[in-house]
Parts: structure tokens; C-alpha cells; sequence
């Protein structure tokens, strides 16, 4: 038999589609006070929005002649024709959130229309609106309450608290990065944040917790408009997390401009990092259709090759200016008297001219979408001869050595911990000759803070300084994990360090994995951890960073056993001695004795060779003797 359903029936269905869980609530709810024209909007969340949210906006307020409209499905006062649709410059258009949140919720508006002297309260309770005088100055408050109560299947699908409240986070926080000039004030189960009105930059700081040096501001002004800002490729980012595109002020999740930024950011990414953005697009409303989803996150441009060649060209050009000042500046601040266009850096063997030629061979490789299915493929593809290959990794270089160069004390850190790179089976391999012997310890020194020369009887041996540390490291890191007993050092002065709500979240359902491996952390906050202990036997030099990339390695499957490799392998790099550390006498020599200690001194666990040996044969024959 074919039952007609009721209309009480339909409207819960058609909720599920806008109001899947609270944070959906949270956003319609927020578009409709930016809507409103509100600057100051205050939010707020209890029992992770199950048993309240409620947002207060100070916009125009709705007038009474509506609020009888106010739930009917297909209601709003945003759009009155098809055309419209061509136009939209509201966040709302569908006239379906009220109605569909009043039929998993209770509902109580409190508002004043700016053309009305009096404020009203509206309840929804049960399908059935009452409307009664209340005071209230400005604005509207929406409060929802007992969310699901009368869909247990509902409520029985959502996730975690925590998980609930992130998602709601998320969802504000969109707004707060997209919309600086309003001032938000957010308590979400007793965790409050107040982001007063502020400058774009500012507000991205604030949200991002990466700080303003590491931003590249975009503005393209042309058809379409495109600003916003991207992180230079040196701020090394480990997930996609800090990625964030507004098309018309609208947060929105889309696989391909991602996709172009990282195309546009080519080689000058490392392995298994990440560019951060926050990409503001502004387009004709008639370019785009937001309706193809119902809660308006997904969007499809009508020339989808265009923007993606555009938005790739403006980053891959920003950077390449970047870039090129920042090599002009650094000739004139490290050698202001010398005119040779050599840069003055660590490894001076690349010129600017050079650098240039890269930069012109780098833009004949183009990606499309069409006929290449993933940005690695392209990357691949994009090395189709060695010279050009030759010279990207010259310009990696190129490139970090002037950061190096100039950011004294900066942790070099290479993260190429491509797990296929790791050298699993050598530790596995049974203990090798040593390659040199007869080493005079007596006779040892650095040069450049970089390498250890010493000399055999029958040789010159050269150490990448940083390379054996970081072996060195590497076994110990592994036998320090395998042993049952983790001895930790407390901190002399414990470490606070900021993170993103999100980092917290993964930083704290893995506790216990970072007990597993020696760490001592408390989350102080919402944005704060603090470090109390560490793996007995090491330091870090950047703990947030060491923190980032362990929590890049925690999925859900996460197994110790199988991952103490790549563990050690994270620890040993941020706790080696670095490329361009000065070191004394005793502490070459207690390197040398280290690495010669190790299972495998021939390569870092990435894979890199430690030690290169000139025999004096060689040498003999280079200078026909
Ligand atoms: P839509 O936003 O798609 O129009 P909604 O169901 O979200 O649909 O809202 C219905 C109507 O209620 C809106 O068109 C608007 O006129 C009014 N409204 C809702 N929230 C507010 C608010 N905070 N301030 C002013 N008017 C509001
Ligand atoms: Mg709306």
C-alpha cells in the first residue's frame, strides 16, 4: 500500500537534508544574523547544542508581519523569482532553515524589527507558534532547543560530544576568518572566545595560530576577484587542515582549487607538506550555482578549467616574486659591498640567473585537470628530462639555504620522511664493517657548521654532522620505544604551546600515545598544552613543531608496534644536532664515537648517505702523482 505521508512527515525528512547535526543549526542560524546585517553576533552552545543554541545578532530584527511566514517551508524574504537566483548576494536563499529546524527543535525568537517599538517572542513548540510581547533593544535571539529530542534515530547518529563540538567550531569559525569586520563572542560548553572586529590578517592569525610572517597576501582584481592569503612554502604545514575558501563570503569545500594552490605552489613544497590558505573568491553570482546542495557547501563553477588556471597562475606568480625579492634582498643584506651576483650562502652554487632560468622552465610544465588525474602525477610529470629536474632540486636547495642562511638558528629540518624513503631493513641487517679505520681522533674538526672532516690512514672521511646525529638518534629513539621501561625527564621549566582547537582534539585522544612515547602533556585550555616530560636522554629544539608532525602520524589505526620507524625517525630529526650548529672539539668527537656505535652509520633513517670517504689513492691520481 502506498501511504501519503503527512506534512509533519515530509518537513522532519527534508530536515534531515539542512539540519544533519547541531553544527548545521549553528550555521544556518549565523548566515541568517550576517543576513540580518548584524556586526556583532554572539554564540553560544550547551550539551554540544543538544540542549541549546542560541544566537544573538543585532541586524535589522524581523518584522511582525512575518512571523507567521517565519516556518513555512519555501519562506524567505531574500528571493522572490527565478532571476534572483542569478543574483544572490545573501547567504540564505532557500527559505527552508527555520522550518526545518523547527521540526527537530524547539524554537524561541526574540525580536525587533528596526521599524517596530516593540519586541516579540515567538515560540515553536511542537508545530504550534504562540506570539507574546518581550523587551529587547536591537536585533534577533534564536534559541533551539532539545534538538532531536523528537527523532531519537537522530540523535542516536551523532558522534562524540567532543566531535560535535568541533564541528560546530568549525563552522563558526569559518564565519569569524570570513567576516573580520564583525565581532563574535562564542561560549560553546563553558569554552569562551571573544574575536573582536579586526583586520583580515589579523582574524587569520587569530583562527590559524600561525603568525603573520608566515603569510603571502594575494589580490587578483580582474573578471573574478581573488584575495586572501597563502603560507610561504618554508612554514611547513602537515595537513590540510589550514586550507579555507569563501566563494562569495561563503565558506566552501571543493577538491579542486586545493588542488590548484598546491599546483601553484609546484616543487617549492616539500614532501608531505601543505600549503595554508584562506582564498577569498568573488565571482557573478550567475557564474556559480550554490544550489547544488542543500546545506549550500558545495558549489560548481560554470568554467571550472578557468578558475583553476587562474588561481594556480596568481599563487605560483606571487611566489615566484616572493621569492625573487626576497633573493634580491638577501644579496644586499648579506654582502651589501660586493656586487657578484652569487649568493653568499651556505652552498653558493646557484645564481640568480640561474634561479631565473628555473623559474622560466618551471612554468612550460602546466597541469591540466583534463588529461592528469592527481597533483603528484603532475608533479611527476612535471620532471619529464633531467636538467629540469637537476634543477628543480637546485632550487629547493637554493631556496632553503637562503632561509637557512638568514634565519640563523632556525631548525633545519628535513622533513622528507617519506615512509618509502625510511630505511627500514637496515636495522635489521647484521652489524657492518666500518668503512673507515684507523681514524685519528686527535685530528678532527668542522667546517662550514656542517661537516666533520677527519682523516685515516689511508683516507679523508667527510660527515654530514646533522645526518649522523640524526642516526644516532634514530636507533636510540627505537630502542628507547621498544624497551618496556620509558624513562622521561622533567622538564626544568614545562613548555606551553599553542594549537588550533583541532590540534588539541587529535593532541588529546592521543594521550595516551604520547605517554606510549615518553611525553608528559596536559591540555591547559582550549589553544594550550603543556609539556612536563620528555623521553629521558634528548631534547627537542621545536617542540610544537616535533608535536605537529607526531600528530600528522596518529590515524585512527595507529599502532605503535608498526610505527616505531617512523616515530623515531620524527624524534630523531628535531632532536639532531642541525646543519650549521657550531660545535667544540669534544662534541665532534662524541659524535664520531656515536655514529661509529650504530647499527647502520652509512645513511639517516631518510635514507640520506652520513659519510663520504676520499682514499688517498684518489687523490694521488687528481694530482698525477
Ligand atoms: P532563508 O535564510 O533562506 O531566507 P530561513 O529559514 O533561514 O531562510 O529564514 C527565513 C526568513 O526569516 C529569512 O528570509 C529572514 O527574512 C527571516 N530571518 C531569519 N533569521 C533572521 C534574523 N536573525 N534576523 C532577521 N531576519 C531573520
Ligand atoms: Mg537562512
Amino acid at each position: 500500500m502506498i501511504n501519503i505521508l503527512s506534512k509533519d512527515v515530509i518537513n522532519k525528512i527534508a530536515a534531515g537534508e539542512v539540519v544533519e547535526r547541531p553544527a548545521s543549526v549553528v550555521k544556518e542560524l549565523i548566515e541568517n544574523a550576517i543576513d540580518a546585517g548584524a556586526d556583532i553576533i554572539k554564540i553560544k552552545a550547551l550539551k554540544y547544542g543538544t540542549e541549546l543554541i542560541q544566537i544573538e545578532d543585532n541586524g535589522d530584527g524581523i518584522h511582525s508581519k512575518d512571523f507567521d511566514k517565519l516556518f513555512l517551508r519555501h519562506a524567505t524574504s531574500k528571493i522572490s523569482s527565478i532571476d534572483d537566483l542569478e543574483k544572490i548576494d545573501t547567504m540564505g536563499f532557500r527559505g527552508e532553515a527555520l522550518a526545518s529546524i523547527a521540526a527537530v527543535s524547539d524554537i524561541e525568537i526574540l525580536t525587533r524589527h528596526q521599524s517596530e517599538s516593540n519586541g516579540s517572542l515567538i515560540k515553536h513548540y511542537d508545530g504550534k507558534i504562540t506570539i507574546s510581547p518581550t523587551s529587547i533593544t536591537k536585533g534577533t535571539i534564536v534559541k533551539v532547543k532539545n534538538l532531536f529530542e523528537n527523532i531519537p534515530a537522530r540523535k542516536k547518529f551523532l558522534k562524540s560530544p567532543r566531535t560535535e563540538n568541533i564541528a560546530i567550531w568549525q563552522v563558526i569559525l569559518s564565519y569569524v576568518l570570513s567576516y573580520p569586520n564583525i565581532r563574535f563572542e562564542i561560549e560553546i560548553d563553558r569554552h569562551l572566545k571573544i574575536y573582536p572586529k579586526s583586520e583580515l590578517i589579523d582574524r587569520i592569525c587569530d583562527v590559524t595560530k600561525i603568525e603573520k610572517q608566515h603569510w603571502l597576501e594575494l589580490n587578483y582584481d580582474n573578471e573574478l576577484k581573488i584575495f586572501g592569503y597563502t603560507t610561504l612554502p618554508k612554514k611547513q604545514i602537515f595537513d590540510k587542515k589550514k586550507q579555507y575558501l569563501f566563494v562569495n563570503h561563503r565558506p566552501i569545500f571543493d577538491q579542486n582549487i586545493p588542488k590548484a594552490v598546491q599546483v601553484g605552489y609546484g616543487t617549492f613544497l616539500m614532501n608531505n607538506t601543505y600549503p595554508g590558505f584562506v582564498l577569498f573568491i568573488e565571482i557573478n553570482p550567475a557564474e556559480v550555482d550554490f544550489n547544488v546542495h542543500p546545506r549550500k557547501s558545495e558549489i560548481r563553477f560554470s568554467d571550472q578549467n578557468k578558475i583553476f588556471n587562474i588561481i594556480k597562475d596568481i599563487i605560483s606568480t606571487i611566489l615566484k616574486n616572493h621569492l625573487k625579492s626576497f633573493v634580491k634582498d638577501t644579496i644586499a643584506e648579506i654582502k651589501p659591498e660586493n656586487t657578484n651576483t652569487y649568493i653568499q650562502v651556505k652552498n653558493p652554487d646557484f645564481t640568480i640567473q640561474e634561479f631565473e632560468e628555473f623559474l622560466k622552465n618551471e612554468e612550460k610544465h602546466y597541469y591540466n585537470p583534463e588529461n592528469t588525474s592527481s597533483v603528484s602525477e603532475y608533479q611527476s610529470k612535471a620532471k619529464p628530462n633531467i636538467k629540469s629536474s637537476f634543477l628543480i632540486d637546485k632550487a629547493i636547495k637554493f631556496n632553503q639555504n637562503i632561509y637557512d642562511t638568514i634565519k640563523e638558528n632556525t631548525y633545519q629540518n628535513d622533513t622528507k620522511t617519506d615512509d618509502t624513503n625510511l630505511d627500514i631493513q637496515n636495522l635489521e641487517y647484521k652489524r657492518l664493517e666500518k668503512t673507515f679505520d684507523d681514524y685519528d681522533l686527535s685530528n678532527v674538526f668542522q667546517i662550514n657548521n656542517s661537516y666533520i672532516v677527519l682523516s685515516t690512514k689511508k683516507s679523508i672521511v667527510i660527515i654530514d654532522q646533522h645526518a649522523a646525529s640524526e642516526r644516532y638518534f634514530f636507533e636510540y629513539f627505537i630502542r628507547y620505544l621498544k624497551s618496556k621501561n620509558l624513562d622521561k625527564q622533567n622538564l626544568l621549566v614545562s613548555e606551553v604551546i599553542e594549537f588550533t582547537i583541532e590540534e588539541i582534539e587529535i593532541i588529546e585522544t592521543n594521550l595516551p600515545i604520547f605517554k606510549q612515547i615518553g611525553f608528559d602533556i596536559e591540555i591547559i585550555g582550549k589553544d594550550k598544552i603543556i609539556i612536563n616530560a620528555i623521553p629521558a636522554g634528548t631534547k627537542f629544539f621545536n617542540y610544537k613543531k616535533v608535536i605537529k608532525e607526531l600528530i600528522g602520524q596518529f590515524n585512527e589505526n595507529f599502532d605503535l608496534e608498526k610505527s616505531i620507524k617512523k616515530i623515531a625517525a620524527t624524534m630523531a630529526c628535531h632532536t639532531a644536532i642541525r646543519f650549521g650548529d657550531p660545535l667544540k672539539k669534544e662534541e665532534i668527537i662524541d659524535l664520531i664515537n656515536k655514529l661509529l656505535s650504530c647499527e647502520n652509520p652509512y645513511s639517516c633513517p631518510h635514507g640520506r648517505p652520513i659519510i663520504y670517504e676520499i682514499p688517498f689513492d684518489d687523490l694521488e691520481k687528481k694530482f698525477c702523482r
